[in-house]
């Protein structure tokens, strides 16, 4: 599928005359009309409820707009669990999904009321410990090891993922926290990151329904919501097709009445924790070309960085580019788009065909709206962007505005260097 930008030039060139590049881009439009889509997607089961994932894209404007649609929060952290809380989002809108999670973490997750989510079979004791009780409802995350297969294919190695209980566990986990005082139960599982495939929710959810049942059989323990988590991905290649969230929501509803609804279990909500998939392709990194270079391979250096998107250099990861204005020039050129870090892996792309750029043209860099700003460092000294939002009615809004010299420096707060620092006019 071509990829186009959810952006005209014309109201690019706008937008950098309030707001100097480079910044992250985000579409309202079309965040909203996925978030749409994903409630009417589960619509038939009564508990449904989406936790955005708060780590993909933690900028209060975005959650605001995806709390309307009746999303909550997954947190992963104590400034997450304390932005969902500021916006209101508190109580059990509020997933706490963390792993080698510190004491204060679980105690102010408490304190808001989340629905706080094991990693591990012994934060049973230290969750009991730190707060002085188990909770009224509680989740666990399950890690079923080996490796997981859909249909022919691997999948994924959970055998070697951090996070979860054996299945042993997780069965003495629940009888446990169920004689500590627990009286709702979730289960939850993650297995694979960005899935592009409509298979990969119905199949984690015969998974973990398979296993509730076994639960009941075996324990007498009706789990009362499962979180299926993330995993569902994003089409960042043009020849990949985007997942239908219509489909994903049929296939897991096929499963349910297949597997939970026989066994006496038909009031099970379904709980998400995505992220990428909510606001992924509806962001984009605008950067400008600032130089040409010429050695052994064709150059352009553009003004934005691994800071402040990483996952090309971490993961090799493919991010689409539009030289915006040259859509239908033929790409005949073959570029590295390079950032400015010293780091010989500051590439947004390698040896990627495109139209020939010029110094002074805007590229946008796509589907950088999740675990793009958000995994941004300060590596070099380089500042954090700004994020813009896109609004409906094609205005633009700042909802972060770019780091500043003064932020990056003002951990250096017990020397007196401050004083002594000059910043550029
Ligand atoms: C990262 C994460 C998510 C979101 O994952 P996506 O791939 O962005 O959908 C959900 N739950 C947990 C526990 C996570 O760590």
């Amino acid at each position: 599928m071509e990829k186009i930008p959810f952006v005209t030039k014309q109201q690019l060139e706008q937008i950098i005359e309030q707001f100097p590049t480079p910044f992250h881009l985000y579409d309202e439009k079309g965040i909203r009309a996925n978030a749409q889509a994903v409630r009417e997607a589960f619509a038939w089961n009564k508990g449904y409820k989406e936790y955005f994932a708060v780590k993909a894209t933690p900028n209060p404007f975005l959650i605001q707009i995806l709390h309307e649609y009746g999303c909550g929060c997954d947190c992963s952290s104590m400034t997450e669990l304390m932005l969902s809380d500021a916006l209101g989002i508190r109580g059990e809108d509020i997933m706490f999904s963390s792993n080698d999670t510190p004491a204060e973490e679980f105690v102010f997750a408490n304190e808001i009321g989340a629905i706080i989510n094991l990693d591990d079979f012994t934060h049973i004791d230290f969750l009991e410990q730190t707060i002085g009780k188990i909770p009224e409802t509680i989740s666990c995350r399950y890690n079923p090891g080996g490796e997981y297969r859909i249909s022919n294919g691997i999948m994924d190695n959970p055998n070697d993922a951090k996070y979860g209980f054996t299945k042993e566990q997780l069965f003495e986990g629940y009888q446990r926290l169920k004689e500590k005082g627990a009286k709702r139960f979730g289960l939850h599982a993650f297995l694979v990151s960005n899935t592009v495939t409509n298979d990969y929710y119905p199949a984690l959810a015969r998974t973990l329904f398979e296993l509730v049942v076994e639960i009941k059989q075996k324990l007498g323990i009706a789990i009362d919501f499962i979180n299926l988590s993330g995993g569902v991905g994003v089409a960042y290649r043009p020849q990949e097709t985007p997942n239908d969230i219509r489909a994903i929501g049929e296939g897991v509803r096929k499963v349910y009445e297949e597997v939970l609804e026989p066994a006496g279990l038909g009031n099970v909500a379904i709980y998400t924790e995505m992220g990428r998939f909510m606001t992924g392709p509806y962001g984009c990194l605008v950067t400008k070309a600032i130089h040409e270079k010429h050695t052994y391979k064709e150059y352009i250096g553009v003004d934005a960085c691994a800071a402040n998107l990483m996952r090309p250099a971490m993961y090799g990861a493919y991010h689409h580019i539009t030289v915006m204005g040259k859509e239908n020039a033929p790409c005949d050129y073959k570029y590295d788009i390079t950032g400015s870090l010293c780091e010989n892996n500051d590439k947004f792309a390698i040896d990627r065909m495109l139209p020939k750029i010029e110094k002074g043209d805007l590229l946008v860099i796509h589907d950088t709206g999740a675990h793009g700003f958000s995994m941004g460092y300060n590596y070099n000294g380089r500042l954090w962007s700004a994020e813009v939002l896109l609004k409906e009615d094609g205005s633009a809004q700042l909802i972060r505005r770019a780091q500043t010299p003064e932020d990056y420096f003002a951990t250096f707060d017990c020397f007196d260097i401050l004083k002594d620092m000059r910043y550029p006019k």
